[in-house]
């Protein structure tokens, strides 16, 4: 009954008439009453102490006290005219101004009689004075729902000047509040609302509007909070689980000699316990009935790249096909590279379909792939092709998913009855936060431990003027024997300027690393791919020594060899990119560096990336850094940050209550997984009312 009333248009609450109703509508989003009470305070004016005049000090901000005019005059000053009004307490008096509006005040102020006034107070002439103050009658404050937190409500300039002040807002919530009767329809469970000792909703939504003290206060909005990621959740979790009940995917039931036969004689290393634990969780996916959706975080270097292929391997004893498809022709043979050595001591058929694959052996790609000859395909968005048909696929593995859109990603799904198991992997941690609220739908797993015998990369920040002494440490460094990177940005917007550094840059290293002696590699984005995949060969050879890059090396390639990497104009990269880019280094034994190389010209948020990535190696605190600079929307793009619009909620700030909110919110579906329990009625409701209304999640597709 409750919720049906809360539909009720805008229009309809007294106090709004259809003027005030179409700004509402157009300048907040107001169109419900539901929708108004859903409009939270940007921030609260303590109004919870009352100042005495005798106490008063120089630098007082915005207070209030109680008092009585005893006197009002007008003063005239050459040609300004201004009101001013003797106030007193017990304890002093002080003077009130007012610059406008004389007649008005003149008519309606009471002397002698109780006031709350509140505002700024100044000091002048020996006199503390409040410019236009806020007054109410006490008597009318004691009665009004106006409470002591003032709220001050989100506004625009078209709102105000159309003077839908911030006080027209507080009495419309009053007015709506009186009409509700307090009695707003609960929407948590009990065992909920006791066990997380959470307010009732009623009294949270009155005291956000109406705060009874700064504790009531606090306790509504995390209550509040609470709620609206705690619904969130239930949605993405009720969102996987119907995936997994409703897409079937193709169980592979054993674990056969591919697998066995490589775990017990082929292992080039030890696994990691991190790594042992994911093939564990993935093995349990694709042993069961629904389809994996899984998402495969670790940080450069932790050792994706074997999970990926044994995986792969369970696949193939499932007699599946499987494939990987990566961003980059050079990361895709650089896996097929790795990938293809552990096929051959097994006896796999794998093969590589990138762009540049001739058309006469991707005849024979497409072929094999359809008769089953072929068991897994590597390669790059070719995978994609409509041509491209496997005669069974059971898994696609995907390196670095931001790099992939969702719709390309289901891509893969419409070349099979069923939907093959995914698995995505990134490099690029995602913060927790983020992992929990956008991929909440997804599962995780998570390779949160190094190999063994890798030393911490130690990183610098040099600026531009020191350059010889870098070369000179690089020289050294090669003379030892290692390989460097040099990494330059490139900018799609400013191609052909980076394109300029980039020569620039290449001419004076040559000049610098003169031949015979050195051998440079050279890779940008505007070469063949076949020269490309040329100068990556010497380079992983240890033809060249130095390899000066845009951006294209990256994601994912391996030279072990490699220790030192620089990057140039490093105040132009995102932290993420830096982390990535440094996460080339580092792989071998030895002692590695990244020198960040910019300019003295630094703005305060290049100076934090800069500072983190000297500070840290650690590849998730690296992005909690990235998720504060650049928030929630920037860092996951434009179609994904629709699941950030949250009302009260801070996916940052208020990323415990979002942990909380999710461990609930899984122990909710894990008991009751159709929410049929009596006592989470509340709760399926709620559900339902929000779906129904899309009001928090109408970027759910
Ligand atoms: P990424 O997660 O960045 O894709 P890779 O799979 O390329 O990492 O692995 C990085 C390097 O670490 C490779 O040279 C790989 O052979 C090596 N490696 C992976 N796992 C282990 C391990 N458990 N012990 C030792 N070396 C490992
Ligand atoms: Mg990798």
């Amino acid at each position: 009954m409750n919720t049906q009333f809360l539909q009720t248009p805008i229009d309809y609450l007294k106090g709004v008439g259809p003027n005030r109703a179409d700004l509402l509508k157009k300048e907040l989003g107001i169109h419900t009453f539901q929708d108004l009470i859903n409009l939270f305070p940007n921030r609260y004016l303590d109004r919870t102490h009352y100042y005495k005049i005798g106490d008063l000090q120089r630098n007082s901000s915005e207070i209030q006290i109680v008092g009585k005019i005893t006197h009002i005059k007008t003063v005239e000053q050459k040609r300004n005219k201004r009101l001013v009004a003797t106030f007193v307490d017990d304890t002093g008096k002080m003077e009130l101004v007012w610059f406008r509006g004389h007649k008005w005040i003149r008519e309606n102020l009471k002397l002698n009689t109780p006031y709350v006034i509140f505002g700024k107070v100044n000091w002048f002439n020996g006199v503390y004075s409040m410019p236009h103050p806020e007054m109410e009658l006490l008597a009318q404050h004691e009665k009004s729902l106006r409470s002591a937190m003032q709220p001050i409500y989100p506004s625009t300039e078209k709102l105000s000047s159309s003077g839908i002040t911030n006080r027209v807002i507080n009495t419309l919530m009053q007015t709506l509040f009186r009409e509700l009767k307090n009695n707003i329809t609960e929407s948590l469970s009990e065992p909920l609302l006791k066990s997380l000792k959470l307010m009732p909703k009623s009294e949270a939504f009155f005291n956000v509007h109406f705060p009874q003290g700064q504790e009531k206060l606090t306790r509504a909005q995390y209550r509040l909070k609470f709620e609206e990621l705690f619904f969130i959740q239930i949605q993405l979790l009720q969102k996987r689980q119907l995936h997994k009940t409703k897409i079937k995917g193709y169980p592979f039931e054993k674990v056969g000699p591919y697998f066995n036969t490589f775990f017990s004689s082929h292992l080039p290393f030890p696994l990691t316990g991190a790594q042992k634990r994911v093939i564990k969780e993935i093995r349990n996916d694709l042993g069961s009935n629904a389809q994996m959706n899984r998402l495969l975080q670790g940080d450069v270097g932790s050792g994706k790249t074997i999970v990926a292929f044994m995986s792969m391997l369970i696949a193939l004893d499932n007699d599946f096909q499987a494939c990987l498809m990566a961003p980059t022709e050079i990361l895709s043979v650089q896996h097929y590279n790795n990938l293809s050595e552990w096929c051959n001591l097994l006896n796999i058929r794998v093969d590589l379909l990138t762009g540049s694959t001739k058309a006469s052996r991707r005849k024979e790609i497409h072929e094999s792939l359809e008769n089953g000859d072929l068991q897994i395909l590597i390669g790059t968005h070719a995978l994609l092709e409509d041509k491209v048909k496997f005669r069974n696929l059971g898994l696609a593995i995907i390196d670095e998913q931001h790099r992939f859109g969702v719709a390309q990603r289901s891509k893969l799904w419409h070349k099979n009855i069923h939907p093959p198991h995914v698995f995505v992997m990134t490099a690029t941690p995602i913060p927790r936060t983020l992992a929990m609220s956008v991929y909440g739908d997804l599962d995780i797993s998570v390779i949160d431990e190094m190999p063994p015998g890798r030393k911490d990369i130690k990183t610098v920040h040099r600026f531009d003027a020191n350059r010889l002494k870098v070369f000179r440490f690089l020289k050294d460094e090669i003379a030892k024997g290692r390989q460097v990177y040099i990494v330059y940005p490139l900018i799609q917007e400013s191609q052909a300027m980076d394109y300029k550094d980039l020569m620039d840059g290449y001419a004076s290293i040559e000049r610098e690393f003169p031949k015979p002696e050195y051998q440079i590699s050279i890779v940008h984005g505007q070469m063949k791919a076949a020269d490309k995949d040329y100068e990556m060969e010497r380079f992983v050879k240890g033809e060249t020594q130095i390899m000066v890059a845009t951006t294209v090396i990256e994601v994912g390639v391996n030279v072990p060899n490699a220790s030192v990497m620089i990057i140039e104009s490093a105040e132009r990269f995102g932290l993420s990119q830096l982390h990535q880019l440094r996460g080339r280094v580092g792989r071998g034994a030895e002692q590695s560096y990244c020198i960040l190389m910019t300019s003295h010209k630094l703005s305060a948020d290049a100076r934090t990336r800069l500072e983190t990535m000297v500070r840290t190696n650690d590849g998730f605190e690296i992005s909690e850094v990235d998720l504060k600079l650049r928030g929630p929307g920037d860092m996951m793009g434009t179609q994904q940050s629709g699941v950030l619009n949250l009302r009260i909620a801070d996916i940052i700030k208020d990323s415990e209550i979002l942990k909380i909110a999710r461990g609930y919110a899984t122990q909710v579906i894990k008991e009751d997984p159709q929410l049929s329990l009596p006592q989470n009625t509340p709760i399926r409701n709620t559900y339902q009312q929000l779906a129904k209304y899309k009001n928090i999640w109408n970027y759910i597709s």
